[in-house]
C-alpha cells in the first residue's frame, strides 16, 4: 500500500484512479493512472501464496532492477509509459547486463507477471523481440524507482 496518511492521498487531488486485478485474481488494487502508485490494495484472503505488489516489489534480484531500469532509459522507448514499447535488445543493452544473461533475467520477470514479450513481425529472435511492461510490471515500476 503506497498512501498512509493525508499527505499521502493529497498528492492525488484531482487524478484519476482505476480499481485493477492483478496476477491470477490475487490482489485487487486502486491505483493512480496519473503518477502509476498503488493507494491501496489486498490480497485475496484465500489465496494461500499471495503476495502484494510490495513484496514483489521487494523480492527483485539486482539483475531483474537493471532490466526494468532499461526498459526506461533506452535509446528507443519508455515501457513505463502507456503504447510505448521498447526492443528487448535496446532493454538488454541498456541494463548493462551480458544478452545472455540478461535474456535469462527477462524470462524471470515474464514468470513473475511484471514483463510482457511479444513476437515483432514473428522473425523469430528474441533480440527482435517487444518487451512491454505489465499493469503489474509498471505498479512494481513505481514502487521500485519512483518512490
Ligand atoms: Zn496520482
Amino acid at each position: 500500500m503506497a498512501v498512509f496518511d493525508y499527505h499521502g492521498l493529497l498528492a492525488h487531488v484531482s487524478h484519476s484512479f482505476e480499481c485493477i486485478v492483478y496476477g491470477d485474481n490475487q490482489n485487487v488494487a486502486l491505483a493512480c493512472n496519473d503518477c502509476h502508485e498503488v493507494i491501496i490494495d489486498f490480497d485475496r484472503p484465500d489465496f494461500d501464496n499471495a503476495s502484494s505488489i510490495e513484496e514483489i516489489a521487494k523480492s527483485l534480484t539486482e539483475n531483474e532492477k537493471a532490466i526494468l531500469r532499461g526498459s526506461r532509459d533506452n535509446e528507443f522507448a519508455n515501457a513505463v509509459e502507456d503504447f510505448s514499447f521498447p526492443w528487448v535488445f535496446a532493454v538488454v543493452e541498456a541494463s548493462g547486463l551480458s544478452p545472455q544473461v540478461g535474456r535469462g533475467t527477462i524470462s524471470s520477470l515474464v514468470q513473475k507477471g511484471i514483463v510482457a514479450i511479444s513476437d515483432y513481425e514473428a522473425k523469430g529472435k528474441a533480440e527482435d523481440m517487444i518487451f512491454a511492461l505489465t499493469e503489474l510490471g509498471k505498479a512494481v515500476y513505481s514502487i521500485v524507482f519512483l518512490r
